[in-house]
Protein backbone atom coordinates (compact mmCIF):
# COMPACT_ATOMS: atom_id res chain seq x y z
CA UNK A 1 0.00 0.00 0.00
CA UNK A 2 1.66 3.51 -1.23
CA UNK A 3 2.40 5.44 2.11
CA UNK A 4 1.84 9.68 2.16
CA UNK A 5 4.92 11.02 1.24
CA UNK A 6 7.78 12.11 3.53
CA UNK A 7 8.46 15.42 2.21
CA UNK A 8 6.12 18.23 1.28
CA UNK A 9 8.76 20.22 -1.19
CA UNK A 10 11.80 18.68 -2.60
CA UNK A 11 14.72 20.11 -5.14
CA UNK A 12 15.43 17.29 -7.64
CA UNK A 13 19.15 17.79 -9.52
CA UNK A 14 19.43 15.96 -12.56
CA UNK A 15 22.55 15.52 -14.51
CA UNK A 16 22.98 16.63 -18.02
CA UNK A 17 24.29 13.35 -18.65
CA UNK A 18 21.15 11.45 -17.34
CA UNK A 19 19.26 13.45 -20.42
CA UNK A 20 21.43 11.35 -23.02
CA UNK A 21 20.03 8.00 -22.97
CA UNK A 22 22.53 5.95 -25.18
CA UNK A 23 23.67 8.76 -26.88
CA UNK A 24 27.03 10.23 -26.57
CA UNK A 25 25.96 14.55 -26.39
CA UNK A 26 22.89 16.20 -26.56
CA UNK A 27 19.17 15.19 -25.48
CA UNK A 28 17.31 12.11 -25.85
CA UNK A 29 13.78 13.08 -25.66
CA UNK A 30 12.44 9.49 -24.89
CA UNK A 31 14.43 9.90 -21.44
CA UNK A 32 13.16 12.99 -20.79
CA UNK A 33 9.63 11.97 -21.05
CA UNK A 34 10.37 8.90 -18.71
CA UNK A 35 11.91 11.33 -15.65
CA UNK A 36 8.84 13.73 -16.70
CA UNK A 37 6.48 10.87 -15.68
CA UNK A 38 8.21 10.30 -12.30
CA UNK A 39 8.27 13.34 -11.60
CA UNK A 40 4.19 13.41 -12.28
CA UNK A 41 4.34 10.61 -9.93
CA UNK A 42 5.76 12.78 -7.23
CA UNK A 43 3.30 15.97 -7.86
CA UNK A 44 0.65 13.31 -7.99
CA UNK A 45 1.23 12.39 -4.23
CA UNK A 46 0.88 16.45 -3.09
CA UNK A 47 4.57 17.06 -3.30
CA UNK A 48 5.77 20.09 -4.78
CA UNK A 49 8.59 20.01 -6.55
CA UNK A 50 11.61 21.78 -8.07
CA UNK A 51 14.13 20.99 -10.55
CA UNK A 52 17.82 21.87 -11.57
CA UNK A 53 19.14 20.11 -14.48
CA UNK A 54 23.15 20.14 -15.33
CA UNK A 55 24.63 20.63 -18.70
CA UNK A 56 27.53 18.23 -18.89
CA UNK A 57 25.49 16.00 -22.36
CA UNK A 58 25.90 19.59 -23.93
CA UNK A 59 29.13 21.52 -22.04
CA UNK A 60 31.13 21.48 -19.30
CA UNK A 61 33.82 24.57 -18.76
CA UNK A 62 36.16 22.69 -17.16
CA UNK A 63 36.78 21.03 -20.68
CA UNK A 64 36.66 24.65 -22.66
CA UNK A 65 39.08 25.54 -19.97
CA UNK A 66 41.49 22.47 -20.41
CA UNK A 67 41.49 23.03 -24.12
CA UNK A 68 42.42 26.57 -23.93
CA UNK A 69 39.62 28.69 -23.16
CA UNK A 70 39.47 31.40 -20.11
CA UNK A 71 37.77 29.21 -17.51
CA UNK A 72 34.73 31.95 -16.69
CA UNK A 73 33.73 32.32 -20.44
CA UNK A 74 33.60 28.81 -20.90
CA UNK A 75 31.58 28.29 -17.58
CA UNK A 76 29.05 30.62 -19.09
CA UNK A 77 28.63 28.57 -22.21
CA UNK A 78 28.06 25.55 -19.46
CA UNK A 79 25.45 27.80 -18.18
CA UNK A 80 23.72 28.83 -21.24
CA UNK A 81 23.60 24.58 -22.02
CA UNK A 82 21.86 24.54 -18.65
CA UNK A 83 19.12 26.29 -20.26
CA UNK A 84 18.67 24.45 -23.20
CA UNK A 85 18.29 21.20 -21.39
CA UNK A 86 15.82 23.02 -18.78
CA UNK A 87 13.64 24.31 -21.77
CA UNK A 88 13.69 20.37 -23.13
CA UNK A 89 12.39 19.13 -19.66
CA UNK A 90 9.92 21.40 -19.53
CA UNK A 91 8.80 20.35 -22.61
CA UNK A 92 8.77 17.02 -21.78
CA UNK A 93 7.20 17.53 -18.25
CA UNK A 94 4.58 19.83 -19.90
CA UNK A 95 4.25 16.94 -23.08
CA UNK A 96 3.32 15.16 -19.29
CA UNK A 97 0.54 17.12 -18.42
CA UNK A 98 2.50 19.13 -15.88
CA UNK A 99 2.23 22.81 -15.96
CA UNK A 100 5.77 24.43 -15.50
CA UNK A 101 7.85 27.77 -15.53
CA UNK A 102 11.78 28.17 -16.37
CA UNK A 103 13.56 30.47 -14.05
CA UNK A 104 17.23 31.60 -15.31
CA UNK A 105 20.33 32.82 -13.00
CA UNK A 106 20.62 34.82 -15.84
CA UNK A 107 18.01 36.86 -17.02
CA UNK A 108 16.82 35.38 -21.28
CA UNK A 109 13.74 37.44 -21.49
CA UNK A 110 11.70 35.81 -24.55
CA UNK A 111 12.82 32.33 -23.44
CA UNK A 112 11.93 32.31 -19.71
CA UNK A 113 11.62 33.96 -16.50
CA UNK A 114 14.58 35.36 -14.84
CA UNK A 115 14.67 33.91 -11.40
CA UNK A 116 12.62 35.57 -8.28
CA UNK A 117 13.16 33.40 -5.13
CA UNK A 118 9.21 34.31 -4.04
CA UNK A 119 8.48 34.05 -7.35
CA UNK A 120 9.46 30.89 -7.73
CA UNK A 121 7.67 29.92 -4.69
CA UNK A 122 4.56 30.92 -5.15
CA UNK A 123 4.34 28.65 -8.83
CA UNK A 124 5.11 25.46 -6.72
CA UNK A 125 2.06 26.46 -4.18
CA UNK A 126 0.38 26.25 -7.36
CA UNK A 127 1.45 23.34 -8.09
CA UNK A 128 3.79 24.00 -11.08
CA UNK A 129 7.02 22.32 -11.83
CA UNK A 130 9.75 25.00 -11.40
CA UNK A 131 13.20 24.49 -13.19
CA UNK A 132 15.93 26.47 -12.22
CA UNK A 133 18.12 27.35 -15.49
CA UNK A 134 21.82 29.11 -15.62
CA UNK A 135 23.12 27.17 -12.28
CA UNK A 136 23.86 29.83 -9.84
CA UNK A 137 24.60 32.46 -12.61
CA UNK A 138 28.22 32.66 -11.43
CA UNK A 139 31.43 30.51 -12.94
CA UNK A 140 33.57 28.47 -11.39
CA UNK A 141 30.44 26.62 -9.62
CA UNK A 142 28.21 23.66 -10.77
CA UNK A 143 24.95 22.69 -10.92
CA UNK A 144 24.83 20.60 -7.61
CA UNK A 145 25.77 23.60 -5.84
CA UNK A 146 23.25 25.41 -8.07
CA UNK A 147 20.84 22.63 -6.82
CA UNK A 148 21.79 23.02 -2.89
CA UNK A 149 21.20 26.68 -3.22
CA UNK A 150 18.03 26.80 -4.62
CA UNK A 151 16.68 23.99 -2.47
CA UNK A 152 17.89 26.22 0.75
CA UNK A 153 15.89 29.42 -0.46
CA UNK A 154 12.96 27.57 -1.73
CA UNK A 155 13.00 26.03 2.00
CA UNK A 156 12.63 22.47 0.51
CA UNK A 157 12.76 19.63 2.69
CA UNK A 158 15.09 17.23 0.70
CA UNK A 159 17.49 17.61 -1.82
CA UNK A 160 17.01 14.45 -4.50
CA UNK A 161 20.30 13.59 -6.35
CA UNK A 162 19.25 11.03 -9.35
CA UNK A 163 21.93 9.27 -10.45
CA UNK A 164 23.03 6.13 -12.46
CA UNK A 165 23.03 4.06 -9.54
CA UNK A 166 20.77 3.72 -6.43
CA UNK A 167 22.91 5.38 -4.15
CA UNK A 168 26.07 6.13 -2.61
CA UNK A 169 28.77 3.05 -3.09
CA UNK A 170 31.90 2.32 -1.06
CA UNK A 171 33.84 2.29 -4.78
CA UNK A 172 31.88 1.83 -8.57
CA UNK A 173 29.49 -0.61 -8.63
CA UNK A 174 29.42 -0.77 -12.29
CA UNK A 175 33.09 -1.85 -11.78
CA UNK A 176 33.20 -3.75 -8.86
CA UNK A 177 29.65 -5.32 -8.51
CA UNK A 178 30.90 -6.60 -4.04
CA UNK A 179 30.90 -2.57 -3.59
CA UNK A 180 28.60 -1.91 -0.39
CA UNK A 181 26.32 0.73 -0.73
CA UNK A 182 25.65 2.66 2.25
CA UNK A 183 22.13 3.33 3.66
CA UNK A 184 23.27 6.82 5.29
CA UNK A 185 26.02 9.21 5.43
CA UNK A 186 26.82 12.42 7.21
CA UNK A 187 27.74 15.34 5.38
CA UNK A 188 30.99 14.76 6.71
CA UNK A 189 31.85 11.61 5.34
CA UNK A 190 30.83 12.81 2.14
CA UNK A 191 33.59 15.00 2.68
CA UNK A 192 36.18 13.92 4.63
CA UNK A 193 36.16 10.28 1.54
CA UNK A 194 36.21 12.38 -1.13
CA UNK A 195 32.90 10.05 -2.59
CA UNK A 196 32.43 11.82 -5.81
CA UNK A 197 28.62 12.28 -5.71
CA UNK A 198 28.59 15.91 -5.11
CA UNK A 199 31.28 18.31 -5.53
CA UNK A 200 31.95 20.30 -1.80
CA UNK A 201 30.54 23.77 -2.28
CA UNK A 202 27.20 21.53 -2.85
CA UNK A 203 27.42 19.21 0.36
CA UNK A 204 28.80 22.12 2.40
CA UNK A 205 25.88 23.76 1.71
CA UNK A 206 23.44 21.10 2.60
CA UNK A 207 25.19 20.56 5.83
CA UNK A 208 24.88 24.33 6.85
CA UNK A 209 20.85 24.22 6.15
CA UNK A 210 20.33 21.13 7.61
CA UNK A 211 19.01 19.49 3.95
CA UNK A 212 19.15 16.18 3.64
CA UNK A 213 20.76 14.53 0.50
CA UNK A 214 19.11 11.60 -1.03
CA UNK A 215 20.93 9.83 -3.68
CA UNK A 216 18.60 7.65 -6.16
CA UNK A 217 18.63 6.04 -9.63
CA UNK A 218 17.10 8.24 -12.21
CA UNK A 219 16.77 5.71 -15.03
CA UNK A 220 15.02 3.60 -12.35
CA UNK A 221 11.10 4.29 -13.76
CA UNK A 222 9.37 4.92 -10.39
CA UNK A 223 12.27 5.41 -8.27
CA UNK A 224 11.26 8.86 -7.43
CA UNK A 225 7.99 8.28 -6.70
CA UNK A 226 9.34 5.30 -4.37
CA UNK A 227 12.07 7.31 -2.40
CA UNK A 228 9.27 9.72 -1.23
CA UNK A 229 7.34 7.47 0.01
CA UNK A 230 10.28 5.86 2.21
CA UNK A 231 10.81 2.44 -0.37
CA UNK A 232 13.18 0.77 -2.87
CA UNK A 233 17.26 1.70 -2.72
CA UNK A 234 18.57 4.87 -2.14
CA UNK A 235 21.47 6.85 0.31
CA UNK A 236 20.72 9.50 2.87
CA UNK A 237 23.00 12.16 3.77
CA UNK A 238 22.03 13.57 6.85
N1 LIG B 1 28.14 26.21 -14.46
C1 LIG B 1 28.63 27.37 -13.91
N2 LIG B 1 28.03 27.86 -12.78
C2 LIG B 1 26.99 27.26 -12.18
C3 LIG B 1 26.51 26.05 -12.72
C4 LIG B 1 27.10 25.54 -13.87
O1 LIG B 1 29.59 27.95 -14.41
O2 LIG B 1 26.48 27.77 -11.17
C5 LIG B 1 28.71 25.71 -15.72
C6 LIG B 1 30.02 24.93 -15.56
O3 LIG B 1 30.86 25.23 -16.64
C7 LIG B 1 29.55 23.49 -15.65
C8 LIG B 1 28.43 23.58 -16.66
O4 LIG B 1 27.81 24.83 -16.36
O5 LIG B 1 30.58 22.64 -16.14
C9 LIG B 1 27.43 22.46 -16.61
O6 LIG B 1 27.05 22.20 -15.29
P1 LIG B 1 27.47 20.85 -14.52
O7 LIG B 1 28.87 20.46 -14.92
O8 LIG B 1 27.19 21.06 -13.09
O9 LIG B 1 26.44 19.82 -15.15
P2 LIG B 1 26.20 18.27 -14.85
O10 LIG B 1 27.53 17.65 -14.51
O11 LIG B 1 25.26 18.19 -13.69
O12 LIG B 1 25.58 17.76 -16.11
Amino acid sequence: MSQSPRYQRVMLKVSGEALMGDRDYGLDTATCRRIAEDVKGVTELGVQVCMVIGGGNIFRGIAGAAAGMERAQADYMGMLATVMNALGMQSALEKAGLPTRVQSAIPMASLCEPYIRRRAIRHMEKGRVVIFAAGTGNPFFTTDTAAALRAAEMGCDALLKGTQVDGVYAADPRKNPQAERYVTLTYLDMLSRDLAVMDAAAISLARENKLPIIVFNIHEPGAFTAVMQGEGRFTTVV
